[in-house]
């Protein structure tokens, strides 16, 4: 019996019963449902409050949706989408599906997309166009489209024009509706389209299944109030909204219980933790100081926004001891002119201001960024004034891309007249100095002994272990498989651009949990 069937006899059921109110339940599995999205709408911040659930559960109805059935989830993007591909797949795992890594395999397969550039959404348009072959093989597949793409309205627009092998459409603020859409995409002929543009609430206890058991995600926040203006997430995942803090402590005990050895907080905007929990003034800085009492042997968070970054947090990072000495700290540009048409609300100065400060207070600090070239009108003074800073900051990593206008955003409007190949010549000659500083960077390691959290085998030689350091190096060694999920001493033998070598020289007992 498919699900038509199995709803449909429901429907009867409850129609013959007295129980007149169920029957209206099921009957709207048989309209079509759309709620597209409007960025003009995704931009208000509306004072509304925010509500926090924690009971989420798989309706009644819905149970046993998925027995027999595969899903196979497709992620691209950030690691906040990373983190919501887990909970997708909680929710499948909850409602019977199994798993699955090959898509001519799949009942159901998702594309949980990003809109942070035109290639990452090029790549979701040509995935759909593979999958049509698919669909024609196997007419009861199901195809959705997730994530932050779903949120854009030309985008939603152009699947309903153009990809109609797509089943469903839903956004980044209600994925905890899944077992509904899913139901409507069994019952609708036509696709099922459902995003909020307004956020909603914070949902708590969604189910998981977390990539592996050694490190976590575990999101801090939703959404982002900065609006820089060639940024599309204010839109795509809306405003601000904090966890409460005693929900996250809770979640990275329960990790470290299960014996994870590191976690990393994930928010867009992670600086800006706890502005909007009126009720207490509790800041990323507090949360840290109480997460660092946790027997867990590491601790990160990303993404950090240089404004937000508070004296607190500075000082409560110097306390060291289970957090890490990396901070990524995206800058996006060196000329405080261009800052200011980006809408970064900081300047050069206050920038390397705030440089100084953390590496007065944690003097081993590894410092990344994010770094944009040719955003419009950018001069060749700017740009020289953005290598000028990298050296400044003496950076160890960072992040490089081309401005890509996105559609919906304040810049896209603006008149975009730095050539390509200018445009090009400058991300070169940025990526080679990046090269080099990693390069030197790299270069102390070797003869230095430095704890490693083994993550696996190597990429290229299964023989060959690899892992990353405290400040996120990646080291290469020889060593026994038991080592992988341990913290481990390593000898760096040799070093390259962007990984060490080593030798093993001692397996440290992984914390125990009293
Ligand atoms: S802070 Fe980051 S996520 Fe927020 S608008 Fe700026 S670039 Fe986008």
């Amino acid at each position: 019996m498919n699900e038509k069937q199995r709803l449909e006899s429901k429907q009867i059921e409850a129609a013959n019963s007295s129980d007149k109110k169920s029957a209206k339940d099921y009957s709207k599995y048989f309209e079509q449902v759309i709620t597209a999205p409007s960025l003009k709408d995704a931009k208000k911040r509306g004072k509304e409050e925010v509500k926090y659930h924690n009971d989420f559960s798989i309706p009644e109805e819905f149970r046993g949706m998925g027995e027999g059935r595969k899903f196979y989830i497709r992620t691209y993007g950030c690691q906040m989408n990373e983190h919501d591909t887990e909970v997708m797949a909680g929710i499948f795992l909850a409602l019977g599906y199994e798993p699955t890594d090959k898509t001519e395999d799949a009942n159901v397969i998702l594309l949980n997309t990003c809109a942070i550039r035109e290639n990452a959404e090029n790549k979701v348009f040509g995935e759909l166009g593979h999958l049509k072959h698919l669909k024609l093989e196997k007419p009861d597949l199901l195809i959705g489209v997730c994530g932050c793409m779903s949120q854009e309205e030309s985008v939603v627009n152009k699947i309903l024009k153009t990809y109609n092998q797509v089943d469903m459409i839903f956004g980044t603020h209600n994925i905890h509706r899944l077992p509904n859409i899913l139901h409507e995409a069994y019952m609708s002929k036509e696709m099922v389209v459902e995003v909020w543009s307004k956020e909603g609430d914070v949902i708590e206890n969604l189910p998981k299944v977390r990539r592996g058991n050694i490190k976590a995600w575990v999101n801090i926040m939703y959404g982002c109030d900065k609006f820089c203006t060639y940024c599309i997430v204010p839109f795509t995942r809306g405003k601000e909204r904090s966890r409460r803090p005693e929900e996250i402590i809770q979640e990275v005990r329960h990790l470290a219980a299960q014996g994870y050895q590191e976690v990393t907080l994930l928010g867009q905007n992670v600086n800006a933790y706890g502005k909007d929990l009126e009720d207490i003034n509790y800041g990323l800085g507090n949360l840290m100081d109480e997460l660092r009492k946790i027997d867990i042997p590491r601790i990160r968070f990303t993404t950090s926004h240089p404004r937000d970054f508070d004296d607190h947090l500075i000082e409560v990072l110097a306390k060291g001891g289970n957090l890490m000495d990396h901070i990524h700290l995206p800058v996006q540009s060196g000329s405080t002119d261009v800052l200011k048409i980006m809408a970064r609300k900081y300047t050069r100065e206050q920038y390397l201001e705030l440089v100084r400060k953390i590496k007065a207070a944690i003097p081993n600090v590894a410092l990344t960024t994010d770094i944009i070239v040719g955003y419009p009108n950018e001069t060749d003074e700017q740009f020289e004034e953005t290598l000028s800073l990298y050296r400044e900051v003496g950076y160890e990593l960072a992040y490089t891309f081309i401005y890509s206008p996105r559609e919906g955003t304040p810049a896209a409007k603006m008149q975009d007249n730095v050539p390509m190949e200018v445009k090009k010549e400058r991300l070169q000659r940025l990526n080679a100095l990046v090269n080099e500083q990693s390069a030197e960077a790299m270069k102390k390691y070797k003869g230095q002994i430095v704890e490693v959290l083994v993550e696996g085998e190597s990429k290229n030689n299964p023989d060959v272990l690899a892992g990353y350091t405290s400040r996120s190096k990646l080291v290469n060694f020889a060593a026994p498989k038991s080592a992988i999920g341990k913290i481990v001493k390593v000898r760096i033998t040799d070093a390259k651009t962007w990984s060490l070598n080593g030798e093993m020289v001692e397996e440290l007992e992984p914390v125990e949990v009293k």
